[in-house]
């Protein structure tokens, strides 16, 4: 299988579960995930018509912004030590890891230097699971003031990363969850949270019908990787 056909079998899975929940493929953004993955395989996306792609190590990321073409649109969805902020301030089209009232203060710091705010998602520990990164629902609203509070930012929605499970519904709870969370702190005063970045390879079906707008996905397009699993 080459990178053009998983693509296609991916996007028509993803219109699939859109429709079977009365939505659009349109309505949901496609983040290809790139660590690890060769300029080369991630040209072959890009002569396929894809442009958003996602990393999650700031130097990988730098790398390729510099390689590749100028008109991708690059996400940044890994956990951020505040001493690197400064270079993810250029050219970053989301940052999708906020998980700390800290972590909000270093980057507002350095994005006052831009002209423009910069977009970030606050990333939610949904599973409980010891070993994930992001803020858990009760550290939410704290998290939630001090972006909203900061004029650099620009505050865009909520992400999270499903628990490892074979266990779908054990799946399925978790993005539910982050949905719910999206809409409960939408009506008590934070409207811009619109966007739901959550469901990777092997559960973006189920995160789409909970109602994902925004799947990051590696594996499924570009094969398995050798390190660097989600961080
Ligand atoms: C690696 C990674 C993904 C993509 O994972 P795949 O299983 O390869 O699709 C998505 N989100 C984050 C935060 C990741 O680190």
């Amino acid at each position: 299988m080459t990178v053009k056909d998983n693509l296609a079998a991916v996007r028509e899975k993803i219109r699939q579960s859109a429709v079977r929940t009365g939505r659009s493929e349109k309505d949901v953004e496609l983040i290809l995930v790139t660590k690890n993955v060769s300029p080369a395989a991630i040209l072959e996306a890009y002569a396929a018509g894809e442009r958003c792609f996602g990393e999650n190590r700031v130097q990988e990321l730098i790398d390729k912004m510099e390689k590749l073409p100028r008109d991708i649109h690059w996400h940044f969805i890994g956990h951020l030590q505040t001493n690197k902020v400064k270079f993810l301030i250029s050219g970053v089209t989301l940052i999708h890891s906020i998980d700390s009232v800290r972590l909000v203060r270093a980057l507002a710091g350095k994005a006052a230097e831009g002209k423009t705010r910069l977009p970030v998602l606050v990333q939610v520990n949904t599973s409980g699971e010891q070993t994930k990164f992001g803020v858990s629902p009760e550290g939410l609203p704290d998290v939630l003031r001090a972006v909203s509070g900061e004029e650099s930012l620009d505050l865009k929605g909520l992400m999270t990363i499903g628990p490892y499970s074979d266990n779908t519904s054990v799946v399925r709870d978790a993005f539910r969850n982050l949905a719910s969370l999206r809409g409960e702190w939408k009506d008590k005063g934070f409207p811009g949270l619109s966007v739901l970045s959550m469901g990777m390879s092997h559960d973006f079906e189920i995160a789409v019908e909970e109602g994902a707008n925004m799947v990051r996905i590696g594996t499924a397009v570009f094969g398995e990787r050798k390190v660097n699993r989600a961080a």
